[in-house]
């Protein structure tokens, strides 16, 4: 290999590099595998990084309070935490009351 294609291959190197580093910052600003992005944005150069720049983010996990469980409306999804045992609940968003299956652990 010549010095200027060499010099290429390093700068090149270097762009994808930097590439990698914005799309794992990015990435877990969102939420998002930053490991991932890395190496995708590694391998894809700027385009990795476009991918992560347009990646909706996650939803950040929630920790649910003890004797308590998630639930997702299903009139209008909102996510809420009802009583382990509760049969039902009224949505604070929508205020559908809405009956819940039973589970394996309300017994
Ligand atoms: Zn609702």
């Amino acid at each position: 290999m010549s010095d200027s294609a060499s010099g290429m291959f390093v700068l090149l190197l270097v762009v994808f590099f930097v590439c990698g580093l914005a799309a794992a910052h990015v990435a877990g600003q969102k939420n998002l595998s930053s490991g991932g992005y890395f190496l995708f944005a590694f391998f894809f150069g700027p385009f990795g990084l476009a991918t992560a720049l347009l990646a909706a983010p996650a939803k950040a996990p929630v920790a649910i309070p003890d004797g308590m469980r998630a639930v997702v409306c299903t009139r209008c999804n909102a996510d809420q935490n009802i009583g382990i045992n509760a049969p039902r609940y009224s949505c604070w968003r929508c205020k559908e009351s809405v009956a819940v299956a039973r589970t394996a652990s309300s017994t």
